[in-house]
């Protein structure tokens, strides 16, 4: 295997790496649409339970003014018994009237609050009895994920191994070469040569270069100055 050869693996190894880092930084799309709809039913679950928390607190503080005002509403019903003259008798039915209108809003408010309160219950019930599947569904697709990666990191593993033994069969000066073209130019240093042209940059290769490539020498690219390289046949 001459150096051209050894570079065009190294590029081959390099590449796939790459590609396996790659699928390894992004959720699959099998998990990332079960993770959408998980984190979705999740915050619903939040919501709905934000809304039934904020009525129960709502609840409470009109339960409080409700018994104050029938409270109030029994004391103006005991003056009724003791008032003295007309002027006074009017006077008190004034006050029992205002505060019976009062207790009949609160108690209107506390059913309309009861009956949205039951309409989130159902909803966050509703939500619960999913939520059982929904979670193995979930747990499923992140183990698969999960396994997945593993399998990756193996592989990941394997391909930095060779690279490193085939950029210790290199001289240095070459390995050298190929790292800085490599950072410059998208990492791809190499550039497989198809029908004539540089498949990277489609330049097309001069009969002269093509007789060097076919002789196994390291030649650059007149359009992209990546290392060319020509497959040859063995036979
Ligand atoms: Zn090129």
């Amino acid at each position: 295997m001459n150096d051209v050869d050894k570079l065009w693996e190294l590029q081959t190894v390099l590449t796939a790496l790459n590609e396996r880092e790659k699928q390894m930084s992004v959720k699959p799309d099998s998990f990332a649409a079960i993770d959408r709809e998980y984190q979705a039913a999740n915050e619903e679950v939040t919501r709905l339970q934000g809304q039934l928390d904020t009525l129960g607190k709502e609840r409470r503080r009109v339960d409080g003014e409700l018994s104050d005002q029938q409270e109030l509403l029994k004391k103006y019903q005991g003056q009724l018994m003791q008032v003295k003259n007309q002027q006074q008798y009017a006077a008190a039915w004034k006050e029992i009237d205002a505060a019976r209108k009062h207790v009949k809003d609160l108690e209107e408010s506390v059913l309309k609050n009861m009956t949205e309160a039951d309409g989130f219950q159902q909803q966050l019930d509703e939500r619960k009895g999913g939520h059982d599947a929904l979670q193995s569904r979930y747990d499923e697709a992140h183990a698969d994920w999960q396994h997945s990666l593993s399998d990756l990191r193996g592989e990941a593993e394997k391909l930095k191994k060779k690279a490193a033994e085939i950029e210790a069969t290199l001289p240095e000066r070459l390995r050298n070469e190929f790292q800085k073209i490599y950072r410059q130019r998208q990492q791809v240093a190499v550039s497989r040569v198809n029908n004539d042209s540089c498949s990277m940059c489609r330049t097309r290769v001069r009969p002269q270069v093509a007789q060097q490539l076919k002789r196994g020498e390291l030649v650059h690219c007149e359009g992209c100055h990546r290392i060319l390289f020509l497959e040859r046949s063995t036979s």
